[in-house]
């Protein structure tokens, strides 16, 4: 960085994703001494990406550009523009002049969940248990206070692994989540493991992403964010990944700097966490046995069912 006059009127401009792995001497005053940060955008910055986007092309009047960027939180640029394209190209598949909110909402799904498998066929044993898994995921999200709504319920195979999916998209922003908001959240990860063991009394590894999830989030709870009792406030994550990253900046849990009792102690407490949780889902799915029936047989006969759906076969079946 040396040679440059203050008179010269250069200005160099540089990016990176990895800020705090900088060496000092770039950051002095007369160096990169003005920092930027650009951070995912808000509902507000998706909705402006997204108009940069359609200039060049033509959508259906009905197109309402606020709604998907409100279905969209955590996406960069880069991932509105995909889906923008990937609409695009649904459009031109139905050989449709413009871009319906139809293809955008189907792209929105196509990035989240991946392309719809048509050709891998499910038995239909294994039908019912992925619609009774998924119908799971919902109803307890439903009845959990502070989960995010439900937006689809699918037993359609997208994307690598997915059988089925729960499409749960949160209201705004959230930049701040609280002890029993990531409660809930496990207890809806934990639903469609809770509705095959009270429907079937038998499990299959259609969960294991969801088990997945559920424990990195009881560990974080645990070791990051200070909220068990048991093991208190200390912090035994340490971040291999930088802050900066993602929006939960998802830090890993490598080096252990704790004695064999605290891990022991960390292992019961997310045994305990996740053990709760399943009961509790447990319990709001035989509590409402009948709404989880009947939706469950809706998607079958359906194999997707949006939020208006779902919500009007819940209300019908807790009004009677
Ligand atoms: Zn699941």
């Amino acid at each position: 960085m040396d040679g440059f006059e203050p008179n010269t009127g250069v200005i160099v401009l540089a990016a990176t994703n990895r800020p705090e792995v900088l060496d000092r001497a770039l950051l002095r005053p007369g160096r990169f001494d003005r920092m930027v940060v650009v951070d995912a955008p808000d509902v507000d910055g998706r909705e402006a990406i997204l108009k940069i986007h359609v200039r060049n092309k033509t959508l259906a009047p009905e197109v309402d550009l606020r709604r998907i960027a409100q279905e969209t939180p955590g996406f960069s640029g880069a991932d509105l523009a995909n889906l923008l394209n990937e609409a695009a190209l649904l459009a031109a598949r139905r050989k449709a002049q413009q871009i319906g909110q139809r293809d955008l909402e189907e792209a929105v799904e196509k990035v989240v969940a991946g392309p719809e498998r048509k050709s891998r066929r499910l038995t239909h044993e294994d039908k019912v248990r992925v619609a009774y898994h998924e119908v799971g995921h919902a109803l307890v999200a439903y009845y959990t206070p502070g989960s995010d709504p439900v937006h689809k319920i699918s037993i359609v195979p997208r994307g690598r692994a997915a059988l089925g999916y729960t499409l749960q998209i949160p209201e705004g922003d959230q930049y701040l989540i609280n002890r029993s908001e990531l409660l809930g959240r496990i207890c809806g990860l934990l639903g469609g493991r809770a509705a095959e063991e009270v429907i079937f009394q038998e499990v299959s590894t259609g969960a294991e992403n969801d088990l997945e999830r559920a424990t990195q989030m009881a560990r974080r709870m645990i070791c990051a964010y200070g909220m068990s009792d048991k093991i208190g406030l200390a912090h035994f994550a340490s971040r291999t990944t930088s802050p900066w990253l993602g929006p939960n900046g998802d830090g890993e849990f490598s080096d252990r700097d704790f004695s064999e009792e605290t891990a022991k102690l960390i292992d019961e407490e997310v045994r305990r966490i996740l053990a709760d949780s399943l009961n509790s889902a447990k319990q709001i799915l035989n509590d409402h046995r009948m709404e989880l029936d009947a939706v469950a047989q809706t998607l079958l006969k359906s194999e997707t069912l949006d939020a208006k759906a779902f919500l009007a076969l819940i209300k019908d079946k807790t009004s009677t």
